[in-house]
């Protein structure tokens, strides 16, 4: 096993630990505290880990962004598993309070379907694509790694997840649908 750890990997490990222990008060930012503006994630996921990346990957960057959210759908499902005691509704509830507090969305459970492993989740107020319109396509890439990471963490089992509808498509939600396979 490789021993060295990135500068990458030591940053997440302090950004997760905070998150996790519901520590948001951040040090060096005395007088901007610790909130930005949603455009600025906004920036970050569209151009950066968006538009950026479609130039040097073309297609493929859609699945490296559903992989992103779908190792902090892992992070965060395997953060609140023991509290959880396999108990799949204590499960989404606890994650459900940690999306809201890290305001990637309002997460509700529409559809849970445990004899054919269908599952479907709306993200309402998703910060990907609130006050995005004019697109031809779901572009929450992010929130269906995520979503299908926190399912494929409590089944642990592997998953398909896709965005159904979108709120930047003129829904009134993003929804992810998950497929136990
Ligand atoms: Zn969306």
């Amino acid at each position: 096993m490789r021993q060295h750890k990135s500068d990458y990997q030591i940053a997440q490990k302090k950004i997760l630990d905070s998150v996790l222990t519901g520590e948001f008060d951040i040090e060096n930012r005395k007088n901007l505290g610790p909130l930005v503006p949603i455009r600025l994630f906004q920036i970050l996921r569209m151009v950066a880990l968006g538009s950026n990346l479609e130039d040097m990957l073309g297609d493929g960057s859609q699945a490296l962004v559903y992989h992103s959210g779908q190792s902090l759908g892992q992070i965060l499902g395997q953060a609140v598993m023991e509290q959880a005691d396999k108990n799949l509704e204590v499960y989404v509830s606890q994650i459900e309070q940690l999306c809201k507090k890290l305001s990637i969305g309002l997460l509700i459970p529409e559809t849970i379907d445990l004899k054919s492993g269908l599952f479907e989740l709306r993200v309402d107020e998703c910060v990907s694509c609130a006050g995005i319109d004019g697109v031809s396509s779901p572009i929450c890439h992010f929130e269906a790694g995520m979503v299908g990471g926190i399912i494929k963490t409590f089944f642990d089992t592997n998953v398909k997840a896709k965005e159904t509808k979108c709120n930047a498509l003129g829904d009134d939600t993003c929804l992810i649908q998950v497929k136990l396979v």
